[in-house]
C-alpha cells in the first residue's frame, strides 16, 4: 500500500467506527441448554439469567436465549439493528450460528458473517434465539445488543472502500489508478471528522458522497464496453459432511431465512440454489419461510436450478442413479415451483463421468456448470467455456466458475463461494480463458455451509461495481440460466467466426481426492447393492403388475430417494464424519428390509401362479439370458440358461463338482491355478488358450499394504508418493481346500498386524472366471491395501466400465495428464487386452485401482482418520473375479459376467402345482449382445412399461426388443420418459437402431 492508500484506509476505519451508535440494552436475557429442536418451541423449564458476556459450551450443542424488550424511537438517517456477537470470526462452516425468532416468527439466521438484524423502532419484541454452539472446541458468547446504523456514514464507507479495494489491484502507473486515487483523495479531503455525530460531520459526509457520485461514479465510471460479471447469490450447503442431516436442516432454516431477509432490503439481490433435498428440509421445518421463498421464485428473484436431487458424486454412482437424480430433482422443482430445470450445477463434485453429456441432454439439460476441476494438483484445464463431449459423442455446453482473487498470473484454483470483492470480480474475468467467445462471466457469491450466503457488504459492493469502475469489469446481479443462455449465443457466434470451437473430449478427471474411490468401503458397497436391489424390485414389481399385482410406486420412489441422498458428494466419497455414516447405515438397513419384504412378496405371488412339475424356480433380474450359478440351500449349483428379466423352473438336482483340488493346485477344464505357501497365485494357466496369464516369476492376488499419509485432506486423498513405502503380505499362511457344490478351491487365512484376512479362491465346474471372496476384519489406520495382478499382456491402455459405457485410459505415464491419473476408478469391471487375448477383473463393490505397466492393483481399503477417526474399521466383505479370456472383452462377455456378479440369480424351491403362468418366462429381451437391457420399471405417468437399454460395446446395430404379451405400442423416449417417436412394433417386438454407447428408453403402452 502506498502512503496515500494507507491514509484512506485509516479514514475508513474512522468512518466504520462512526457507522454504529449505541441504542440501549435488550436485557434481561435468559438462557437454557437444549438438544435438537422438534418444532419452534423452546423448553418450558430450566431457564437461567444470562450474565454479561455469558459463555456457552458444548460440541454440537444448543442454547435457547429469550428476552422481551421495547425498541427505542426512530432516529433520522438511521436503521435500528440487533447485533449478535459470538466472539468468533472468520468464515468457517464450523462456527456458531443461530436462528432468530421475533414475535413468534423466524426472522433470519445469525452467523459470524451475518451479525445484524433490522428491527422496527418503538416496538415490543419477544425474542428467541436458537443458538447452535459450534463444532469447534471452546466456549462462545451470544451477546445481543441494539444499535443504530448511521446510513450516510455507511454509504460513504462503501463508496470509498470499493474504490480503495480497486486501487490496490490496479497497476499504479495507469490512468485508471490515478483517476481512482484522485477522486478518493478529493472526497476524503471534504470530510470533517473532528466531531463525529455533529451536524458539521454529517454535512461533510453528504458533501463527500455528492462529490463521488457527481465526479467519480457518475462521470469516470461507465459500464459501456466493459466485460460483464453476473453476480449470482448462492450458498453451497453440504447435505452432510462435518455435520449430519439434522444439523443441515438447521443450516437450511438459518441460511434460507437470512437470504430472504436480505432480499427484502436489496430489491436487486438475486439468488440461485440447487438441491431439492434442502428445499424438502425447509418445507418440512419452516413452512412460512418456504412460502416466502415461493413468492421470490414467482418474482423471478430466487432461481431453483441444478437439476439433480442433490449434488451427487459423479464417479461412483451408477448410470441409472444419474437418471434418478435428475428425475427426482427435476420433478421436485417442477411440482413445487412450476420450474423446469436446464442446468446441471455441481460446483463441488470430485470429477465428472464421460457418460454425463448424453444423460444430461436426454434429460432436457442444456448447461453444465462446475468449478472443481480447478482443484487439480497437476494440470490446468485449457478451457473455461466449451463443449464437453461424452463417450457417445453428445456435447453439453459447459462453463467453469473462474472466481478467484486477482493476481497478475492467475492461480489454478477457483471458488464457488465467491465474496464479491473488487479483487474477486477482477480475478473472475482475468482468469477466464474464453474472453474471445463471450463478453461475460459469472460469479456465485455467498458464504456456504451455514455461513448464510451473501452479506449486506457483498450487495453494497456490487451496487458500486455496477457503475463500471476504471480497469474493472462491470457487475450486474442476475440468475444463472439467463446468463448461460446469453453466453451460449455469443459462444456459438464466435465459434463460427473464429472457425474454432473450444472442446473437451472424455471424462473430466479430478487430479485430486483420489482416495474417495475407496474411503468408507461399506458405503460404496451399500450403494452398489442398493442400486441393483431397487432395479430388481422394479423389474419384479412390473412383472407382478403385468399379471394383476400391485406396484408400490411410492415405496420405490422413497427408497430411491434414500439412495440418492447418500450419493451426496461428501457421503459416498467417504469424506464425512462418523455420525453421518451411522445414519447411512440405518438408511441402507431400511432399504434392505424393504427390499427383502418386496422380493418375498413378489416371489411368492409369482411362484403361486406358475404351473410346474416342481423344482427350483430361478429368477434372473438381468436383461439378458444368464447361464450361471445359483445358491440353493447354501449349495452352489450351475444353471441352464435363465431368460432375460424372467424365470425358469429347473430340476432340483444336486450340483456336480468338476474341480479337482490337490495340494496347493486347483484345476478345472479351463484353468490350472497354484498358490504358494503365502497364499499368492504363482501359476494361472489358461488351458483353452494354452498360455500363462501371469507375468513370469511374479505372483498374483498379492496383497500389498502402503503407508497412507496424504499431504492434505486425509480421507479424500492418496498422495502420489504412497508407493514409496510398501509391505507385501508374503509370510506363510493357512491354505486349505474348500468345496461347495459346483465349485472348489482354497481358503486362505492370514493375520496382518491387528487384522484378519480370509480369502476364498473359487473355480467352477463349467463357469468361466476365478472368484476371490474376501473378508477383512480390519483394525489398521493410514494404510492402503491393494491386491496386485501382474498380467502377461502387451498393451498400453486399459478399459474401465463407467456409467452406461466404458472409457479407455492409457496405462503409461508419458504426459503430466497420464501421470496424474495414478489412481483411477472403474465400475463393475476393467479389462486389459492385447489382440486376441486379455484379462477382465470384475468386482462387486470396489472402484479404486492403479495400474503400473500391466500390473493391475485393485484398491481394497484406505483407512484414514480425518474427519472420521474410525473410518473403515471392522468387517468388510467383497468379491472380485479374474476372468482370463480369448478375444476382446466384448467377445468374452466380460460386461455380462460383471453384471452376473452384481445381480446374481435367485432361487426358491417350488412344489408341483397348476397355474396360469408358464415355467419359463421373459418380460423383455433383445437379440444383440452389445445392447444391455438395464432397467424395467413402471412409467412415472401410468402403467406403461419403461425399458432402458444401452450399447455397451461402442458399436451400432439395429436390434429387436421383444416383450411379453400385453402391450400395444412402443415409443422411443428421452430419459425423463417423454415420448419422442413411435417405433415399429408388432405386439411382440420393437425394432430400433442403437448407436455407439447410446442409451435408449422405450415405452411400451398397455392395452
Ligand atoms: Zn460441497
Amino acid at each position: 500500500m502506498t502512503h496515500q492508500e494507507e491514509r484512506i484506509r485509516i479514514i475508513l476505519e474512522q468512518l466504520w467506527k462512526n457507522r454504529s451508535l449505541p441504542a440501549g440494552e435488550i436485557g434481561p436475557v435468559e438462557y437454557v441448554y437444549a438438544g435438537y429442536k422438534e418444532n419452534d418451541c423452546p423448553p418450558a423449564e430450566g431457564w437461567q439469567l444470562a450474565a454479561p458476556h455469558q459463555r456457552y459450551e458444548g460440541y454440537d450443542g444448543h442454547v435457547w436465549l429469550r428476552a422481551h424488550f421495547h425498541t427505542p424511537a426512530a432516529r433520522p438517517h438511521c436503521r435500528l439493528v440487533l447485533t449478535c456477537d459470538t466472539g468468533r470470526s472468520g468464515n468457517g462452516c464450523m462456527n456458531p450460528q443461530s436462528l432468530l425468532y421475533l414475535n413468534g416468527e423466524i426472522a433470519q439466521g445469525f452467523d459470524v458473517n451475518h451479525t445484524e438484524a433490522v428491527l422496527a423502532p418503538d416496538t415490543d419484541y419477544d425474542l428467541l434465539n436458537y443458538f447452535y454452539l459450534s463444532l469447534e472446541p471452546g466456549s462462545v458468547e451470544c451477546e445481543l445488543t441494539l444499535s443504530y446504523v448511521e446510513e450516510r456514514t455507511e454509504h460513504l464507507w462503501y463508496d470509498l472502500a470499493v474504490m480503495l479495494d480497486t486501487a490496490v489491484i490496479t497497476e499504479p502507473d495507469s490512468a485508471d489508478y490515478r483517476a481512482i486515487l484522485k477522486h478518493m483523495t478529493a472526497a476524503v479531503n471534504l470530510l470533517d471528522l473532528r466531531e463525529p455525530q455533529s451536524d458539521t460531520y454529517y454535512a461533510s459526509v453528504e458533501k463527500a458522497i455528492d462529490y463521488l457520485y457527481t465526479e467519480f461514479y457518475g462521470k469516470v465510471c461507465t459500464p459501456e464496453g466493459k466485460p460483464i460479471v453476473t453476480c449470482i447469490g448462492h450458498t453451497h450447503i453440504d447435505v452432510e459432511w462435518k455435520w449430519n442431516r439434522y444439523q443441515t436442516m438447521e443450516k437450511v432454516q438459518r441460511s434460507f431465512s437470512t437470504a430472504l431477509a436480505l432480499m427484502r432490503r436489496f430489491p436487486e439481490y438475486k439468488f440461485m440454489l440447487s438441491q431439492p433435498n434442502l428445499y424438502q428440509y425447509l418445507k418440512a421445518t419452516a413452512p412460512q419461510k418456504y412460502e416466502e421463498l415461493k413468492q421470490r421464485i414467482r418474482e423471478g428473484r430466487w432461481e431453483p436450478e441444478g437439476a439433480m436431487y442433490l449434488e451427487a458424486d459423479c464417479n461412483l454412482v451408477s448410470g441409472e442413479s444419474f437418471v434418478r437424480q435428475l428425475m427426482h430433482g427435476k420433478r421436485f422443482f417442477r411440482e413445487e415451483f412450476g420450474k423446469e430445470n436446464y442446468i446441471l450445477f455441481l460446483p463441488d463434485v470430485f470429477g465428472y463421468s464421460a457418460a454425463l453429456p448424453q444423460i444430461l441432454r436426454k434429460s432436457g439439460i442444456r448447461h453444465f456448470v462446475t468449478s472443481k476441476i480447478s482443484w487439480n494438483d497437476t494440470n490446468t484445464m485449457p478451457v473455461d467455456t466449451f463443449l464437453w463431449q461424452g463417450i457417445d459423442g453428445t456435447e453439453i455446453f459447459t462453463n467453469f466458475i473462474t472466481t478467484q482473487k486477482y493476481a497478475p498470473v492467475p492461480a489454478r484454483t477457483t471458488t464457488y463461494n465467491g465474496k464479491l470483492t473488487p479483487s474477486e470480480i477482477k480475478g473472475t474475468w482475468h482468469k477466464y480463458l474464453q474472453k474471445d467467445y463471450a463478453n461475460r462471466q459469472f460469479t456465485t457469491f455467498g458464504f456456504g455451509d451455514g455461513g448464510g450466503g451473501p452479506t449486506e457488504k457483498m450487495l453494497e459492493v456490487q451496487r458500486r461495481l455496477a457503475y463500471g469502475l476504471p480497469g474493472m469489469p462491470v457487475t450486474e446481479t442476475g440468475l444463472l440460466l439467463p446468463h448461460l443462455d446469453k453466453v451460449r449465443e455469443q459462444f456459438d457466434r464466435a465459434c463460427l467466426e473464429k472457425k474454432e470451437t473450444p472442446r473437451w473430449v472424455g471424462e473430466l478427471y479430478l487430479e485430486f481426492h483420489r482416495g474417495t474411490y475407496t474411503s468408507i468401503a461399506k458405503n460404496k458397497r451399500n450403494n452398489r447393492k442398493s442400486e441393483f436391489l431397487l432395479q430388481k424390485l422394479e423389474t419384479l414389481s412390473y412383472t407382478d403388475l403385468l399379471f394383476g399385482g400391485a406396484y408400490d410406486e411410492k415405496g420405490l420412489w422413497d427408497h430411491w430417494e434414500k439412495v440418492l441422498h447418500n450419493q451426496f458428494h461428501d457421503i459416498i466419497p467417504g469424506s464425512s464424519i462418523k455420525s453421518v455414516y451411522d445414519l447411512t447405515d440405518r438408511d441402507y438397513a431400511e432399504i434392505n428390509a424393504y427390499g427383502d419384504r418386496v422380493k418375498a412378496e413378489k416371489a411368492a405371488s409369482l411362484a403361486a401362479r406358475i404351473g410346474s412339475d416342481g423344482g427350483v424356480l430361478v429368477y434372473n433380474a438381468l436383461g439378458f439370458p444368464v447361464r450361471g450359478t445359483v445358491t440353493v440351500d447354501g449349495e452352489t449349483r450351475e444353471t441352464p440358461e435363465i431368460p432375460a428379466f424372467g424365470w425358469r423352473v429347473i430340476p432340483d438336482t444336486p450340483a456336480v463338482c468338476r474341480v479337482s483340488v490337490s495340494g496347493r493346485t486347483a484345476e478345472n477344464r479351463l484353468y490350472r491355478l497354484t498358490v504358494d505357501e503365502a497364499g499368492r497365485i504363482v501359476e494361472l494357466f489358461d488351458k483353452a488358450a494354452q498360455r500363462n496369464v501371469l507375468l513370469p516369476g511374479q505372483t498374483a492376488n498379492e496383497l500389498q499394504a502402503f503407508e497412507d499419509l496424504p499431504r492434505v485432506y486425509d480421507n479424500w486423498e492418496i498422495s502420489e508418493y504412497y508407493t514409496q513405502k510398501q509391505w507385501t503380505l508374503d509370510t506363510p499362511c493357512t491354505v486349505e481346500p474348500i468345496y461347495d457344490g459346483a465349485r472348489a478351491g482354497f481358503t486362505i487365512r492370514r493375520t496382518y498386524l491387528q487384522s484378519e484376512i480370509c480369502q476364498k479362491i473359487w473355480l467352477y465346474s463349467e463357469r468361466e472366471g476365478i472368484d476371490i471372496e474376501t473378508e477383512l476384519d480390519w483394525h489398521e489406520h493410514h494404510q492402503i491395501l491393494k491386491a496386485a495382478f501382474p498380467l502377461d499382456l502387451n498393451t498400453d491402455t486399459a478399459t474401465f466400465e463407467i456409467q452406461y459405457g466404458h472409457v479407455t485410459r492409457p496405462i503409461h505415464r508419458n504426459t503430466s495428464w497420464d501421470k496424474a491419473r495414478f489412481e483411477v476408478y472403474g465400475h463393475k469391471w476393467l479389462d486389459l487386452s492385447e489382440y486376441g487375448y486379455g484379462v477382465g477383473i470384475l468386482n462387486d463393490s470396489k472402484y479404486g485401482c492403479s495400474i503400473e505397466g500391466t500390473t493391475v492393483k485393485v484398491t481394497m481399503l484406505k483407512c484414514g482418520t480425518f474427519p472420521n477417526p474410525e473410518a473403515d474399521q471392522g468387517l468388510h466383505r467383497f468379491t472380485y473375479t479374474l476372468l482370463p479370456h480369448t478375444g476382446d472383452f466384448r467377445a468374452a462377455g466380460v460386461v455380462q459376467a460383471a453384471y452376473r456378479l452384481n445381480q446374481p440369480l435367485s432361487a426358491v424351491r417350488i412344489a408341483p402345482h397348476g397355474g396360469d403362468l408358464a415355467d419359463c418366462f421373459s418380460l423383455a429381451s433383445v437379440d444383440a449382445d452389445n445392447v444391455i437391457l438395464e432397467v424395467v420399471k413402471k412409467a412415472e405417468d401410468g402403467d406403461d412399461m419403461i425399458v432402458r437399454a444401452y450399447d455397451a460395446y461402442r458399436t451400432r446395430r439395429t436390434v429387436h426388443l421383444s416383450v411379453a404379451p400385453g402391450f400395444t405400442k412402443a415409443y422411443l423416449c428421452d430419459l425423463m420418459e417423454n415420448n419422442l417417436a413411435e417405433l415399429p412394433f408388432d405386439g411382440q417386438t420393437a425394432t430400433l437402431t442403437v448407436k455407439p454407447f447410446e442409451i435408449v428408453t422405450v415405452r411400451f403402452t398397455r392395452s
